[in-house]
């Protein structure tokens, strides 16, 4: 295995996860036997603690019931260390008025004190428990010191002794078996990690292998859904989406290229065939007029593309270009009307206005002016002579709209729905006449929609539309 996919190995959320798993179980291993050795030890000492206090308490109560001799208590010691077979007690007697020992032969620790501070203990008639190491053995012993109290006085110390072996016995084997166990519980986590996250993990592994397979010639792949409804269905669901809205964006990007090469190849091929034919052999003054005359109406129109497309570009790149300032709306439109008055009267078309209300809106006027430019431009060029165009205002409590209707030729239900996509025009063979690129509504929209407004259009077909512009009046530039 080379060194860069032992790194892409260790970088994969499978092998993470089953790192994880295994690590997740290796604490739980160490809490449990933490808990279980803790359960053990504590329950062994409680055990033998009962058992020392079990013996001594019947000595105890045997010398109190009878008044042994020294020998009787030597006989008394002896049967009772030697009683238990696997559990055998060391016991030794001293008497305190003798300062002498009395102990059954086997006594772990023949030459063990009684210390000063035991021994005031044991006057005031408490016991003593402690774990006593002597030296070779593997394990402590468990001692007892309690007082023999006879009459009002303290007569003997009784020790009782338990060799651990057995209970330290039984705590390394837990500690041996755990230590052995816990190996292959990690691998066998390790294991079961990796199986678990490769299932969960393959559909973002087959989510891999189709996306690598999009290309911008094949958009048409999607990406498989197991349709579970878990969090890698949902992601898929999502990626699927986007991959739809691209491959539109796609469609669109194309079909707008071609139609903008079309746009722009119309005039220059018509500039460049009469140039040609001009060429071809003399002409008169007239007729070099009338080719310069033609020639500029297709340059006309190229810039108008141009600067169509460059405007679009322009409101394509955001809501950040804005430049928002309070003004006066009903002034502005004033304005556009009295601009657009020439053009109504030449083609025998009323433009007329409803009184415009004093509405000071925040926006970017000239940007907004272009909106209104050219819905008024739209209005009077698909309005036949002898039509109308009528502009109108209203203020509502937090936006405005602006209305601009026209007895025109109006738009089907399906041309609706498509008015303001890039390049689309109704009738090409008659917008191609009045000279429109199909970009004056798509950039409008943009506008409006950087304005946090909308458009709105009601069209019937030979009796007209309306264009509403519904803007916000206090729009906060963030
Ligand atoms: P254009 O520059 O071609 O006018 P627009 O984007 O402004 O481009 O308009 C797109 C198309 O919508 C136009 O070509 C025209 O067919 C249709 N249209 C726009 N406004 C009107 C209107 N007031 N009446 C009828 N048709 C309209």
């Amino acid at each position: 295995m080379s060194s860069k996919s032992r790194i892409r190995l260790f970088n994969t959320i499978g092998v993470r996860i089953a790192l994880w798993y295994s690590v997740s179980v290796l604490l739980m291993l160490l809490v449990l036997g933490s808990f279980l050795y803790y359960r053990l030890t504590h329950t062994l000492n409680k055990e033998t603690d009962r058992i020392l206090f079990d013996e001594s308490e019947f000595i105890v109560q045997s010398i109190k019931n009878n008044s042994y001799t020294t020998n009787d208590l030597l006989k008394l010691i002896e049967i009772k260390s030697s009683s238990k077979r696997y559990l055998r007690t060391s016991i030794r007697l001293y008497d305190i008025e003798q300062s002498s020992f009395i102990g059954s032969e086997n006594f772990f620790f023949p030459d063990l004190e009684i210390s000063a501070d035991k021994m005031g203990k044991m006057v005031q008639g408490e016991q003593t428990l402690e774990k006593i190491w002597v030296e070779g053995l593997r394990s402590p012993y468990r001692l007892i010191t309690r007082p023999v109290v006879i009459g009002n006085s303290c007569k003997y110390i009784l020790q009782v002794g338990i060799y651990m072996r057995l209970s330290y016995k039984s705590v390394e084997n837990m500690e041996e078996n755990f230590l052995m166990s816990a190996p292959i519980l990690i691998i066998l986590s390790i294991i079961g990690g990796w199986l678990i996250s490769r299932k969960n993990l393959s559909p973002i592994t087959k989510m891999t292998e189709t996306a690598r397979q999009i290309t911008g010639s094949d958009m048409k792949r999607r990406i498989f859904s197991s349709h579970t409804g878990d969090e890698v269905d949902e992601l898929a669901h999502t990626i699927n989406i986007m991959l739809d809205r691209i491959e539109e964006s796609f469609t669109k990007i194309a079909q707008f290229t071609a139609d903008v090469s079309h746009e722009l190849r119309t005039p220059v091929a018509s500039l460049k065939t009469g140039i040609e034919v001009m060429l071809s052999k003399d002409r008169t003054a007239a007729e070099y007029r009338k080719l310069l005359y033609h020639s500029l109406v297709s340059l006309e129109r190229i810039t108008r593309t141009i600067s169509d497309l460059m405007e679009l570009s322009r409101s394509d790149s955001g809501s950040n270009i804005l430049h928002l300032k309070s003004f006066n709306l009903g002034n502005t439109l004033k304005e556009i009307q009295r601009k657009f008055s020439p053009v109504s009267d030449t083609k025998n078309i009323v433009l007329s206005n409803k009184e415009f209300p004093e509405v000071e809106i925040n926006g970017d006027k000239i940007m907004l002016r272009r909106v209104f430019a050219n819905l008024l431009d739209n209005a009077i060029k698909y309005t036949s002579p002898g039509g109308r165009v009528y502009i109108s205002l209203e203020d509502r409590n937090d936006d405005v709209i602006v209305s601009i209707t026209d007895t025109g030729v109006g738009i089907t239900e399906e041309s609706l729905r498509k008015i303001f996509d890039r390049c689309f025009r109704v009738d090409t063979s008659r917008s191609g006449e009045t000279g429109g690129s199909g970009l004056g509504l798509s950039i409008s929209k943009n506008i409006v929609e950087f304005h946090k407004g909308r458009i709105e259009v009601r069209s019937d077909i030979g009796v007209g539309s309306t264009f509403d512009v519904i803007l916000p009046k206090n729009l906060i530039n963030s």
